[in-house]
Order: structure tokens, then sequence, then C-alpha cells
């Protein structure tokens, strides 16, 4: 987890965090290579949150740094 992670996991109460994670953890972030990642995994935190936004990151998969496409996992 990172340092942001931790902190919010602590300061929040439990159900929140738990929630916090959750939804985290159904953001996905997609590399035009299609290797894909959850926000939470990337050190990030997605809650509460709608649409579909683009992030420049670094791909572990094709070394490029591209737009990554972020979206929720469906189920
Ligand atoms: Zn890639």
């Amino acid at each position: 987890m990172t340092f942001l992670q931790q902190l919010l996991t602590e300061v929040l109460p439990k159900t929140w965090a738990e929630d916090m994670q959750a939804e985290s953890l159904t953001w996905m972030v997609r590399c035009p290579c299609k290797f894909e990642r959850s926000i939470w995994e990337i050190g990030g935190i997605r809650w509460k949150a709608k649409g579909s936004p683009r992030r420049r990151l670094v791909c572990p998969k094709c070394g490029q740094r591209t737009w990554h496409t972020v979206y929720r996992k469906p189920g």
C-alpha cells in the first residue's frame, strides 16, 4: 500500500476503508497494448467517482509511457 492508501485506511471508519479499497480494486487502468491493472494496484484510490478519465502512465508490460484508459470493471 502507498502512504495515502495506508493513511486513509487508518483514519476512515473500517467499513468506509473496506468500501474504498473494494471500489478502487474495480477501477482499472488499461494501456493501448491491452495490459491492465487496478487503480489500487498502482497505488491510487478511486472512490465515489464516475466517468472514464485518461491517465498518462508507464506500462510495465510494453515499457512505454502511454495514455491509459480508466474504466470500472463490470460486476
Ligand atoms: Zn502497455
